[in-house]
């Protein structure tokens, strides 16, 4: 029998399967999923492998299969990796790497992750306590009062150390070396699990009796299925209970759930929730911010089987579960889950993949979900479960608009208004704590008319012009249109038109002149680098009941600060205009979240939204935080300008350090694109090739084609060969193409 080997190396011109003869001795142990070694070209050391297909013979000469690794990948995840490389363009051995054990992607043996071993020690099996008692009267057995103190801490703890011992008691190694010769203590080595929670308290928690809605939502999920359901749900509804009781489910009939959370709001909080209801040695957790030792022990931990809730971030749906029952994705609407690097793959669409794989159930909760998920909600293809009310009965905030043109008007220009002043001083004054946010997603800048908030949009795509200070011009980085710098506003006449830049660390900086006396702490990309920084943070601002949490975004998610009772919503202008189909999307998903921050427990929660478009939509809905009504008007909008999910945006991104080559390359690729889209009659809109938002990123040139259809099997075919000729032109190695479908970040 001859198989087909993928090579574990990401050249690109090695996406292809070798013929490998499977020696006889091996023939049993070959299978589909098999790791192997094998010798490739004429180099010196063995390649590592994984067969992916088996058959009779091959039409080459081949070679044999040196010798077979432990490690198996199941067959549905090879089944996912070839889906994967066709669905996001990329290598197939790339997408099996993401479900290999982690530390495994050198070459070189030696620099594999290993297993640490302890050395633990215990009594020796004696028959009953009598025995034991026994020995330790008998003098002519125990010789001094030391070995006597070793075996009585002995009889009270099991499996310790010998730092353990020498603490507890004194003794010194020799004691305890005579003592194993004399067959009373027993040694053995086992594996050190690095324990990410050893710094957690525990409190147990138990069921809650759920509400009418929750248990509705509960019952309509046929856990033995193969289907999708969307819990939809206000901030604080008890979604995270519900998931929690389905886990309970699955435990009883012995089946793994992973449940993903966003990167961001995988913190000690998140985690404490499920360690409290559920025993520790039962969960495993997976996030980028472990050293690769801890999420090799997790990975093992779920591989044997020990581990049967796994919680985590995006690349935790690759989790090798031994028998897996369920897939929760909360918050599914949250951009993390699109991965940004090579694989490009949709956490959201891999899951669908192992739902039906395995035939489980897929559980999908937001107060905000993605339009696309509603949209398939709302036409029957995922199931919809509302939950309309709080669980713990606390209220939905008060929420305010405060139309910056005003602000101005009274010659405010601080970025704070005298209504958020006013409700800090309160909030200072009632020692409550106030979180401010100011959302700077991207850098990309954009023009505003300061005096009737009017921004410039391209009349072809609806998208907010973005604004180049260098050449002073205002581009759409969909279809290249251009146009100048305006000097008056169209709506209202005015000259006062600028630039919108400013961001936290200057916002902190005039909390601290206006409020003196106040404490606060400060979150963003800039204080958060460390690895736990993010939590310490956070801990911080909780424990030391600091007045003031200044943020980006990353405050907005998941947190559940009970004394916080205000937030400020500095600029909600920024997502409203992010150059980006999903502006008013992202607008009313990030005020709906950051609403949600505020008076999660008995007092009523107050949030000030400042704005200059006091009028959006997305605004105002976001005041009562009722989605209904924003998708009614999302989707129309999007159904008259044909964007998901009507229609699919496909970016082709083009980077290199030459920005020459880079214009070319793009240039060729347009070309050829358009050739084939003419002569070939697809029904599909082609853009001329622009630069991104953010034009150069780490001294590459970014450049992009941008697509709009309805993807299928032929444009897929299409972008496929568009990539085989990126290939043809030879350019230097350090250019890169790349194609994703309706991405979520378009910067
Ligand atoms: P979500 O995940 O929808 O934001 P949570 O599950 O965090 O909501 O619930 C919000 C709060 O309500 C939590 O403090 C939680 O303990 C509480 N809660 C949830 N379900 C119930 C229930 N059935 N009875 C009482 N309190 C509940
Ligand atoms: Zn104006
Ligand atoms: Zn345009």
């Amino acid at each position: 029998m001859v198989a087909e080997v993928l090579i574990e190396t990401s050249v690109k011109n090695l996406n292809k399967t070798f013929d490998y003869q499977i020696p006889v001795e091996l023939l049993d142990k070959i299978k589909i999923g098999t790791r192997v070694n094998v010798p490739f070209g004429n180099q010196k050391n063995l390649e590592d492998g994984i067969v992916i297909g088996i058959k009779e013979k091959s039409e080459y000469k081949v070679k044999n299969i040196a010798s077979i690794q432990k490690e198996q990948i199941k067959d549905e995840y090879i089944k996912l990796a070839k889906w994967m490389g066709n669905r996001y363009f990329c290598n197939t051995a790339d997408c099996l790497r993401l479900m290999l054990p982690p530390g495994r992607t050198t070459k070189n043996v030696n620099n594999r992750v290993k297993e640490r071993t302890i050395t633990i020690y215990n009594l020796n099996n004696f028959k009953d306590e009598k025995n034991i008692e026994n020995i330790l009267n008998d003098k002519k057995i125990i010789r001094t009062e030391k070995q006597k103190n070793v075996i009585e801490f002995l009889m009270n703890n099991n499996d310790v150390t010998m730092e353990d011992i020498t603490l507890f008691t004194d003794a010194k190694k020799s004691t305890i070396d005579t003592l194993i010769k004399k067959e009373i203590i027993i040694k053995k080595e086992i594996n050190e699990f690095r324990n990410p929670f050893l710094h957690k308290v525990k409190e147990k928690t138990k069921d809650l009796k759920l509400t009418d809605e929750q248990q509705i939502a509960i019952n309509s999920i046929d856990v033995n299925s193969n289907n999708e359901y969307l819990i939809y749900g206000v901030t604080g509804s008890g979604k995270t209970e519900i998931y929690m009781q389905l886990i309970e489910k699955m435990l009883k009939e012995n089946k793994s759930s992973i449940v993903l959370v966003p990167e961001i709001s995988l913190t000690p909080q998140t985690i404490d929730r499920f360690i409290g209801r559920f025993s520790e040695e039962n969960i495993a957790v997976l996030h980028s911010k472990l050293s690769i030792g801890e999420r090799y022990d997790e990975w093992n931990k779920i591989k044997d089987g020990r581990a049967k809730i796994i919680i985590g971030a995006r690349s935790a749906i690759f989790a090798p579960c031994s028998n897996l029952g369920m897939i929760i994705i909360d918050e599914e609407h949250d951009e993390s889950y699109q991965s940004e690097s090579n694989p490009r793959y949709d956490a959201l669409e891999v899951a669908e993949f192992l739902k039906d794989e395995f035939n489980i159930p897929l559980i999908l909760g937001s107060a905000t979900p993605d339009m696309k998920t509603f949209y398939k909600a709302k036409n029957n293809k995922i199931k919809l479960l509302t939950l309309t009310k709080r669980a713990n009965e606390s209220t939905l905030p008060d929420v305010k608009i405060i139309d910056l043109r005003n602000e101005l008007a009274h010659n405010n220009k601080s970025m704070i208004s005298f209504k958020l002043k006013e409700e800090i001083e309160k909030n200072l004054h009632d020692k409550k704590q106030t979180i401010l946010f100011f959302n700077r997603r991207g850098f990309s800048s954009f023009l505003m008319c300061k005096d009737c908030g009017h921004t410039f949009k391209c009349k072809r795509c609806n998208i907010t012009l973005t604004y180049h200070k260098n050449e002073n011009i205002l581009k759409c980085h969909y279809c290249g249109y251009e146009e100048k710098v305006p000097r008056i506003c169209p709506k209202c006449n005015s000259t006062n038109i600028s630039y919108v830049g400013a961001g936290t660390q200057k916002l902190e900086e005039e909390v601290k002149t206006m409020f003196k006396n106040a404490t606060t702490i400060r979150m963003d990309v800039d204080t958060v680098s460390k690895k736990n920084s993010h939590e310490e943070i956070l801990n911080k601002f909780k424990n030391e009941n600091i007045d003031i949490l200044i943020g980006t975004q990353m405050v907005v998610k998941g947190h559940h600060f009970p004394n916080v009772t205000l937030v400020g919503a500095i600029f909600a202008d920024t997502d409203l205009n992010i150059g980006d189909f999903r502006a008013s999307e992202r607008t009313f998903q990030t005020l709906t979240q950051v609403s949600g921050r505020a008076g999660r427990e008995k007092d009523k929660g107050r949030v000030i939204i400042q704005t200059f478009n006091p009028e959006n939509y997305a605004i105002e809905f976001a005041k009562t935080q009722n989605f209904d009504l924003f998708y009614n008007t999302e989707i129309e909008i999007r159904k008259q300008l044909k964007y998901p999910p009507f229609c699919d945006i496909i970016v082709i991104g083009l980077s290199s350090k030459n920005n020459e080559q880079l214009k070319i390359a793009s240039k060729k690729i347009h070309s050829y694109l358009k050739n084939r889209v003419i002569n070939e009659k697809f029904g599909l809109l082609l853009y001329s090739p622009v630069p991104c938002p953010i034009n150069k990123i780490k001294d590459r040139y970014r450049m992009r084609i941008i697509i709009k259809c309805i993807y299928d099997d032929r444009v897929h075919d299409l972008l496929s060969d568009s990539l085989d000729e990126f290939q043809k032109l030879k350019l230097d190695k350090e250019n890169r193409i790349s194609i994703q479908i309706n991405p979520n970040n378009m910067m």
